[in-house]
């Protein structure tokens, strides 16, 4: 439905999926309920255009820079609880940003922005698994983003029976990227500079285009002459 040559870089590459979303919602009026990628498209910036912006359900893998390869705990061993705004660690015990009820609800914000999480000193002095969660500060502490709430559902989406689903479609998405570098002989551009590129991805799209054709429309059958 659209072609839209980048340089190889993801920064481009994953912008280039915007300008395609967009162009084809504006040409054919056609937006997509859902969009299935890999990692490379899972960064925050990327959700929020796709699931704030433009209400797409995200199956994208959601880029996490909390996860810990040290061997304490990382941000997923923890659960976030959002009617009662915390998160919960391993041990059941909560991590607040902020731990007064205050009278007055203006001291209280609702508006999206970074918070930071603590667990109470008193739970984590005695807690079994201190040395695994915290073993350089005092308490456990997770930052969590101003779009949070969007990764979280990228992650929902992840998790769901359709993703399987999603990610069968994509892969077979890739198929025509493979029959263009093998049997059209793609995997070198021929022509210079950005807009050879473009010219040179066009005429590919069109080529795999007229090939899916055949497939689909029926062979007419040439009529016998009578007599
Ligand atoms: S150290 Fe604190 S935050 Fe970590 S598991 Fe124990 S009680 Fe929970």
């Amino acid at each position: 439905m659209d072609v839209e040559a980048t340089r190889s870089v993801r920064q481009a590459e994953v912008g280039s999926t915007l300008t395609m979303l967009d162009r084809t919602a504006e040409r054919f009026d056609i937006p997509p309920e859902w969009l299935a990628a890999d990692t490379a498209y899972g960064s925050e910036d990327n959700l929020v255009e796709i699931v704030l912006k433009r209400q797409i359900l995200p199956f994208i893998p959601v880029i996490d820079k909390g996860e810990r390869t040290d061997g304490t705990l990382s941000r997923s061993d923890f659960i976030w609880d959002d009617e009662n705004d915390r998160y919960l660690c391993p041990e059941g015990k909560d991590l607040r940003h902020r731990r007064r009820n205050y009278s007055d609800p203006e001291r209280f914000s609702t508006e999206m922005k970074p918070r930071r999480y603590r667990a109470s000193k008193a739970d984590c002095q005695i807690c079994a698994l201190k040395e695994q969660c915290c073993p350089n500060s005092e308490t456990r502490s997770l930052q969590r983003g101003k779009f949070e709430i969007v990764r979280d559902f990228a992650r929902f989406c992840t998790a769901s029976a359709f993703n399987e689903i999603a990610s069968r479609r994509r892969k077979k998405v890739e198929m025509p990227f493979a029959h263009l570098k093998r049997i059209l002989g793609l995997n070198r551009l021929r022509l210079r500079g950005p807009m050879g590129a473009k010219d040179e991805f066009t005429l590919a799209a069109i080529a795999q285009n007229l090939r899916k054709m055949t497939t689909l429309c029926p062979a007419t059958v040439p009529s016998t002459p009578s007599g």
